[in-house]
């Protein structure tokens, strides 16, 4: 079995620390370097139902896309929700690693997966990263469809190919404008609209688009919106990093067993449809 460090150095191969935001923290939460890891399990959040997924599936290490600690803490006390998942952590020797902007930039990253989960062809970054030259790297992906589409059917395949969640898909646009292009970004993709409509996408799947962004898109027309919840846009890349981790292994002859968490940590939990959207309000 390998050492977390050598499990970790693969990892930070595939997403060097070193490419994510300023303001971001990714890297190794808690775990002891020389522990050996046998069991591995990807999320998109490090909240309390992964740690307890992690602990009934014996699994050495947790891999999440969000950050435990985003800002830093004082205190990791256990009478405070973060602190109870590092308690839950380390009395049973689990290791939390966080890869967060520096999957998004990735190739592939996290828009890479979110492409291939609706089966879109890629084409390019949507905001390249200008350090890489093979200019694969960056922010979102924009990708052709072989066959055109309408906002509706797009929007209707986004809702059957991401995992289901309670918002489900908001769409903005008229459903019949024509799809050819379409520019996607895993979690908040609201201040990438510049590139969005540089790009001559026909639609923008991405997340947490806010009522005043969305309204000035749509007056400006015909771009067509296509919003999911966030945990949904971003769950694809554990898919897609377990089956890199697993590559890994099975090059290394490591025989790691490695496990992609299905639980919905979408915080949002129930949608209700208004009776009728017809009328004025109530
Ligand atoms: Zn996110």
């Amino acid at each position: 079995m390998p050492r977390l460090s050598e499990v970790i150095a693969a990892l930070d191969a595939l997403w060097p620390p070193e490419r994510a935001e300023g303001w971001d923290a990714v890297g190794t939460v808690c775990g002891d370097p020389g522990a050996e890891v046998g069991r591995v399990l990807f999320a998109v959040d490090p909240v309390q139902e992964i740690a307890d997924e992690a602990l009934k599936l014996g699994a050495d290490l947790i891999v999440t896309h969000h950050p435990l600690y985003l800002r830093g803490t004082t205190t990791v006390a256990a009478g405070h929700f973060k602190g109870r998942v590092v308690h839950t952590l380390i009395k049973h020797d689990i290791a939390l690693h966080v890869a967060h902007t520096n999957a998004d930039t990735a190739d592939p990253g996290v828009s890479d997966a979110l492409a291939g989960a609706l089966d879109l062809r890629v084409v390019r970054p949507l905001v390249p990263d200008p350090s890489d030259p093979s200019g694969r790297r960056g922010l979102g992906r924009v990708c052709e469809l072989d066959h055109p589409t309408t906002l509706g059917e797009f929007a209707a395949r986004a809702a059957a190919a991401l995992p289901a969640t309670a918002q489900g898909i908001r769409v903005a646009g008229d459903p019949e404008a024509p799809v050819r292009t379409v520019a996607v970004s895993g979690g908040s993709g609201d201040s990438l609209f510049d590139a969005v409509r540089a790009s001559g996408a026909d639609v923008f799947l991405t997340a947490d688009l806010r009522h005043h962004p969305v309204s000035e898109v749509v007056q400006h027309g015909p771009l067509g919106l296509v919003d999911a919840a966030h945990w949904a846009t971003e769950w694809p890349w554990c898919e897609q990093a377990a089956a890199q981790l697993d590559e890994i292994s099975d090059r290394h002859g490591w025989d790691l067993r490695v496990h992609v968490s299905k639980t919905v940590t979408d915080p949002w939990s129930a949608h209700h449809t208004s009776p009728s959207i017809d009328g004025a309000p109530n």
